[in-house]
């Protein structure tokens, strides 16, 4: 009696040691996929799906006039930039 009483306290021992390690196996692996699982919204941070970039349509259209107003301010920066480098050789030209 108490050899099988032994022998089903072993038999749970393992069986703790698999409820108490399944979770955290569970946890790493949760950790693991949810970062490809989902994106986030590049203006406003909210969750979206992997193959998408903006949680709504008034998030993508900020996102096209921010990109918009970016690469006028680029443009205008090569135009400055010009300006200040060829400067110099149009002053000269005039002087
Ligand atoms: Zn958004």
């Amino acid at each position: 009696m108490f050899r099988a009483l032994l022998n089903r306290s072993l038999d749970i021992l393992p069986g703790q040691n698999l409820i108490y390690s399944l979770p955290k196996a569970g946890v790493i692996g949760d950790l693991m996929t949810e970062i490809p699982l989902h994106k986030h919204c590049l203006i406003c941070g909210n969750a979206v799906r992997p193959d998408e970039n903006f949680c709504d349509e008034l998030c993508e259209s900020k996102f096209k006039s921010a990109q918009r107003k970016q690469q006028l301010l680029f443009v205008a920066f090569i135009v400055i930039m010009g300006l200040v480098l060829f400067l110099p050789s149009i002053l000269k030209m005039k002087g």
